[in-house]
């Protein structure tokens, strides 16, 4: 029976698979305001979903407050 003639340690095994589980996120952008945002989300920017405004935004609040 072949041995390989050298053994990844268990370690090093581990760690290798440890970055296995990260994935790029999809983004999706906001059609008003072009934003990346959560596919099937609220945009958190604008507080639009397909077209509507479901949230009024804080965004908006703060840039209008600004000195
Ligand atoms: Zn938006």
């Amino acid at each position: 029976m072949p041995v390989p003639a050298k053994r990844r340690s268990s370690s090093k095994g581990r760690r290798g698979r440890a970055n296995k589980g990260l994935a790029k996120k999809t983004l999706a952008k906001c059609s008003k305001c072009g934003k990346p945002t959560m596919p099937h989300h609220v945009c958190p920017f604008c507080g639009n979903y397909q077209g509507k405004e479901i949230i009024k935004s804080k965004v908006k609040k703060k840039a209008g407050s600004k000195k």
